[in-house]
């Protein structure tokens, strides 16, 4: 697993599976965390919600969602894709929650 400093982790492969995304708004953002958060709303049985933050990908995500991210310094999710983070972290979760 890939833990970062703020408390949360997600599976290695799949943030090694993830694209880079050094710039703009994701710019030095946790993407542990994003995985995180996109798990639990999978986990909740809701709906994920959609946004303005679009990446290489073409997935979207919300840009209020991003901006609340914690800083990534120094850690391996640093430059990764938060978007493709979340929606990775989102469809393991909706599997759980069955
Ligand atoms: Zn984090
Ligand atoms: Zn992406």
């Amino acid at each position: 697993m890939a833990t970062c400093r703020h408390g949360n982790d997600a599976p290695d492969e799949t943030m090694d599976g993830l694209h880079e995304n050094q710039g703009g708004r994701q710019r030095h953002k946790c993407a542990v965390c994003a995985y995180e958060r996109g798990y639990q709303i999978g986990r909740s049985g809701a709906d994920l919600p959609g946004g303005n933050e679009e990446c290489d990908e073409r997935l979207l995500a919300p840009d209020a969602m991003i901006d609340s991210l914690p800083e990534a310094q120094g850690t391996t999710a640093r430059h990764k894709c938060c978007v493709c983070a979340y929606h990775m972290g989102f469809g393991k979760g909706h599997a759980i929650a069955g």
